[in-house]
């Protein structure tokens, strides 16, 4: 994939721009690609097109879109030649087989009823067709911190081929759960076979399926370790899960830390793909900012100031940004973001997985 977008097609790019090339050709030659990607990540047919397309921040795979990018390339060539001071091109870009040339070019950079003028363009384009689609609508959120999307392209070795597989089919929801199978094809809703109640989605299963209860808990437990374990190897004191009581039941935030005379009262939580990250982290903030947790605080702390915030990553791996900046103060970098994210990707893959095989039913004891 690497060598796909970073040496294989821009090679191409020369031959493209530079020759005649049509609307049919460059779509041809995008269908090929596109094959070839099907092929190597074991991808559905109906994988929605802009999904091999998109940025990678916006929640693509970031393979050029040969038919949206070349003739934006063109014309930018073609520009800068009839700005030329040279006698000899203000000759050359007057004469008919130009004019052509630049009247065909012209035709070709509109795509979907609006002109391609630069690649900010291009790129706002495949977002929208992205977040219009049915797989690609929950990817909005991958914007609030868009470097955690770094590992689809970077080419790091952050995962294996078939974490990476399994990784890139979660974010764009293409695993073959009874919902997406039956797509196009049903006459009533496909409910999940353990008997939840619900429709058989990713999102189900990832979210609230009893049969996989115990990975999601796993799966929470998991991130925490991990700000837990970087936290106190930056010498914060860290107390984990300690229990609050107050007049409305015990609460129990998964981590307060100490990190510069803060005391900062922190929730992990995993959310759906449909909501903005920024409600989640208010209604934490609401959940544990009470009187009875703030006289706690002054009691166990004294003279110290807090702060209440969360960790909010939605099941499609993309974080929140005052999470990313929280994050930060405790101790865990950028790159481990990125990690974060992508073990929330491979655990609920293992979730769908264990869904599959598994035998267990609502109402059962789920026992792994
Ligand atoms: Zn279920």
């Amino acid at each position: 994939m690497y060598i796909l977008r970073c040496n294989l097609l821009p090679k191409t790019f020369h031959g493209l721009v530079l020759g005649e090339t049509t609307a049919s050709a460059l779509e041809q030659y995008d269908r090929m690609v596109r094959q070839f990607i099907r092929k190597w990540l074991r991808l559905p047919h109906d994988t929605p097109t802009a999904y091999f397309h998109a940025k990678a921040a916006d929640g693509g795979l970031e393979i050029p879109r040969l038919r949206y990018v070349i003739p934006v390339m063109k014309n930018r060539r073609i520009s800068k030649l009839e700005g030329s001071l040279d006698p000899v091109m203000q000759y050359v870009v007057t004469s008919p087989s130009f004019l052509g040339i630049k009247a065909r070019s012209a035709k070709v950079a509109k795509v979907a009823g609006q002109v391609l003028d630069t690649g900010r363009d291009v790129k706002k384009l495949l977002a929208t067709q992205l977040y219009t689609s049915v797989d690609g609508r929950g990817l909005r959120q991958q914007r609030q911190t868009p470097r955690i999307n770094n590992w689809v392209c970077n080419g790091s070795q952050l995962l294996c081929g078939g974490d990476y597989i399994a990784a890139v089919k979660v974010r764009g929801n293409l695993l073959p759960t009874q919902e997406r199978s039956t797509r196009g094809r049903r006459t009533a809703p496909t409910m999940c076979d353990a008997m939840c109640n619900a429709q058989g989605t990713l999102a189900h299963i990832s979210q609230s399926c009893t049969r996989t209860h115990l990975l999601r808990s796993a799966r929470h437990n998991s991130v925490l370790d991990y700000i837990v374990t970087k936290a106190e190897a930056k010498g914060y004191n860290v107390v984990r899960e300690p229990v609050i009581p107050t007049r409305v039941g015990r609460r129990k935030p998964d981590l307060v830390a100490e990190v510069d005379g803060v005391i900062l009262i922190v929730d992990v939580t995993i959310v759906a793909d449909h909501c903005n990250l920024d409600s989640p982290f208010e209604e934490k903030v609401t959940y544990y900012n009470t009187t009875d947790i703030v006289d706690w605080i002054i009691a166990t702390y004294p003279g110290k100031v807090w702060e209440f915030g969360a960790v909010v990553f939605n099941w499609r791996g993309a974080l929140n940004r005052r999470s990313s900046v929280l994050l930060r103060r405790l101790g865990v970098s950028a790159g481990d973001e990125t990690l974060l994210s992508c073990r929330v990707l491979t655990f609920t893959s293992s979730m769908f997985k264990f869904f599959t095989q598994s035998t267990v039913r609502a109402g059962w004891r789920a026992v792994l």
